[in-house]
């Protein structure tokens, strides 16, 4: 098993370095993991500890009732989150969740990021908006099990007032893939700022409460 998290420690690492430095995250919130491909554990990253500062030592391995069988730190306190998409969707092997800031204004607007290029249409697909008054419990993974069965084959989720869940078959790609969120999120929002009125006319439906 070591020999495997530290391959995926090394990937992680690189993976937060990127979202922190390109600012999907900030402090010291949003948390990340990824499983091997055969395991029923993930590596993700300590609670209180920064993307900036992700290093070997920050990342904990738990098995999916967030047991610690690696590492000295307490996990993310979102790991119930993160097993509860591991135990949906066994072909996602990683997870970046941020608290990115375009993500999270346009979610107050929008039930489903509109799509507003081809090419976030094209390597996303919908990415719909997750409303649930719960935070980091068991609560929120229940709501998010029946989330994932509702919109099936998803690669990326808001949940309002909170921040971008995205999913990869490895951490860079789950990165990457919350890049491109973040990116559609930033050109809808100034679409609107710019007069474009409602970007629900690019495929999206505007908040229906
Ligand atoms: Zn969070």
């Amino acid at each position: 098993m070591r020999e495997t998290t530290a391959v995926l420690k090394q990937q992680m690492q690189a993976a937060a370095s990127r979202a922190y430095n390109c600012g999907l995250q900030s402090g010291n919130g949003g948390n990340l993991s990824a499983r091997p491909a055969n395991g029923l554990y993930m590596v993700i990253k300590a609670s209180g500890k920064s993307f900036g500062e992700c290093s070997q030592s920050t990342l904990v391995t738990i098995d999916f009732d967030g047991q610690v069988l690696e590492g000295s730190l307490k996990p993310s306190r979102e790991y119930l989150t993160h097993a509860a998409v591991y135990r949906a969707r066994p072909e996602v092997h990683a997870i970046m969740h941020c608290h990115a800031p375009f993500s999270i204004a346009l979610a107050a607007l929008v039930d489903e990021l509109p799509f507003v290029t081809h090419h976030m249409e094209m390597k996303l697909g919908a990415v719909p908006v997750l409303t649930v008054d719960a935070h980091a419990d068991v609560v929120m993974a229940e709501h998010t099990t029946c989330f994932l069965s509702d919109h099936p084959g998803i690669k990326a989720f808001i949940h309002r007032k909170h921040g971008l869940f995205s999913f990869g078959t490895d951490i860079a790609e789950a990165e990457h893939n919350a890049e491109l969120v973040e990116e559609s999120a930033k050109i809808a929002l100034l679409m609107r700022v710019g007069g474009f009125g409602d970007v629900s006319a690019f495929g999206a439906g505007a908040r229906s409460e």
